[in-house]
């Protein structure tokens, strides 16, 4: 081997190139146009892995003779020394590509695709394909999400309906004639509330794949940003390039707000309404080629068409400033004399559980998108009891996870119900509902993670709110002895 395919060898290295059993699940592509052998017909294999589809041949042997291949080696003699451009061929032998195929690396798995399922797939691939009858029904959606999701009651119910009826439809046995509407969803909530987490929850229970994508990364076709199909490209890759799988699975699009119609501008709008008009089609349902492997489209990378019928699109996004328009609409609608009376009473209330397709509609969603999605609803802020439930009670909730490793230590790990409050209290201050937790109790975890395993002496610590207000240490106590003086420094760095 000489260097040059000693190169190819390393790239084959990083691009993940399989060359095992795993290998018969994947679908051998044209190394021409890159279309999967699905797709072109029956592929013509030539050395190593290079595989060719009869168009491609056929254009190559019509450039051929048209003698308009530019720099093209027509040395077809055994040996590759005839040629008359002086080209040599060190492969020898019949290779109308005019390079040395020998050189050609094989496609990387991230853009390969898996095969259709047949008849003949093992029950472990069946499990992949969705069946309605597997289906859990809504209260018992609910009640897995329950386990890990901490109040949003409303918001559980209406998402297990919606994706019940959704999969429901996606069984076509189960729909016959009638044509049952998309359930795409749209969740409006404040930051940090659980959004995000609902739907990857949601997934998991139902072992479908998921994508996640950001509004605001998206633009129309041909600006800087990513295509709306990026967003199906991202799917393909969570199902494992898996058509089947993808084609079944769920797509959430969070800071979707991002993208309203921006106001008063006389420039092209290629990252909001645009965008939006890009989704359109998508989100209704759709034949749509996306690239495998990669999110924006070139040469070298396969394309694929991905169905988007049975794909459950999920939108979400904090509103800014929704809940005034709302208010002012409420407040329009009532008869004058009222309004103050009214105005304190929706102070008071949570506005944004009234929100209607004219106010968003007023916020920048153009009526055609809103349309498209049908399940609207919303996420409350959490307050100081919802923040302390949800440090504590989730089956893997943050609290258990730190008791678990010191637990791995012989060593117990408490909260004081006051050091929980003032947790949560911190996380308010940061206006970043839950998302806060982490970070605040990383900090003053990392004292104890650092300083308990010193000391095979400790049996059980308890965290308490002068510790995490700085203004003392955690309680220690020995194992199988009375209360010690915490070695851990008060006021800490936390
Ligand atoms: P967003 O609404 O901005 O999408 P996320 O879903 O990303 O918020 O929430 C951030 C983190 O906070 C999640 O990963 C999860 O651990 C936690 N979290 C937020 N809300 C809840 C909730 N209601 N129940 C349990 N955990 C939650």
């Amino acid at each position: 081997m000489d260097d040059k395919n000693n190169n190819f060898d390393n790239n084959d290295k990083n691009n993940d190139i399989i060359k095992n059993d795993d290998d018969n699940n994947y679908e051998d592509i044209c190394y021409m146009c890159r279309r999967p052998e699905s797709q072109t017909g029956r592929l013509l294999k030539m050395a190593g892995s290079f595989c060719v589809c009869a168009d491609c041949m056929q254009k190559t042997f019509n450039l051929m003779n048209t003698g308009d291949i530019p720099g093209f080696p027509m040395d077809m003699s055994p040996t590759g020394k005839n040629n008359d451009k002086g080209n040599d061929n060190p492969n020898g032998g019949f290779n109308p590509f005019g390079f040395n195929i020998g050189y050609i690396g094989d496609i990387p798995k991230s853009q390969r695709l898996k095969k259709k399922h047949t008849e003949s797939d093992t029950p472990e691939d069946e499990a992949h394909v969705l069946d309605f009858r597997r289906l859990p029904p809504p209260h018992k959606i609910k009640e897995s999400l329950d386990e890990y999701v901490i109040g949003q009651e409303k918001a559980k119910k209406v998402i297990s309906v919606a994706v019940y009826n959704h999969y429901k439809r996606v069984t076509k046995d189960a729909v016959g004639d009638i044509e049952i509407g998309k359930s795409n969803m749209l969740m409006i909530g404040p930051t940090g509330c659980g959004k995000t987490y609902l739907v990857q929850t949601l997934a998991r229970i139902l072992n479908v794949p998921l994508a996640i994508t950001d509004a605001t990364s998206l633009t129309e076709a041909g600006y800087i940003g990513d295509d709306v199909e990026s967003v199906l490209s991202k799917l393909l890759m969570a199902a494992d390039n898996d058509v089947e799988r993808a084609e079944t699975g769920i797509v959430f699009i969070d800071e979707i707000d991002k993208i309203a119609k921006k106001k008063n501008t006389t420039s092209r709008d290629v990252s909001g309404e645009s965008v939006q008009q890009g989704l359109l089609r998508i989100l209704e349902g759709a034949e749509v080629q996306v690239p495998v492997g990669a999110t924006s489209k070139n040469a070298m990378v396969p394309m694929t068409t991905i169905n988007t019928k049975n794909i459950l699109f999920i939108c979400g996004g904090a509103f800014p400033e929704l809940d005034k328009i709302i208010k002012k609409r409420l407040l329009t609608g009532s008869g004058i004399g009222f309004n103050s009376i009214l105005s304190d009473k929706y102070d008071e209330e949570d506005v944004l559980s009234h929100v209607n397709n004219e106010d968003l509609r007023e916020f920048g969603m153009i009526p055609e998108f809103i349309g498209r999605l049908p399940v609207i609803y919303t996420l409350s802020g959490l307050d100081r009891d919802m923040l302390v439930k949800i440090m504590s009670e989730p089956k893997n909730a943050i609290l258990k996870q730190y008791q678990k490793l010191l637990a791995l230590d012989d060593v117990e790990l408490f909260f004081d119900n006051d050091a929980l409050e003032a947790i949560a209290d911190k996380a308010l201050e940061k206006q970043t509902g839950a998302r806060g937790l982490r970070s605040i109790i990383e900090e003053f975890m990392l004292d104890i993670m650092y300083e308990i395993p010193k000391d095979r002496s400790i049996g059980r610590v308890t965290i308490t709110r002068d510790y995490i207000e700085s203004k003392g240490g955690p309680r220690i106590e020995l194992h199988g002895a009375s209360p010690l003086i915490s070695p851990i420094s008060e006021g800490g760095s936390h």
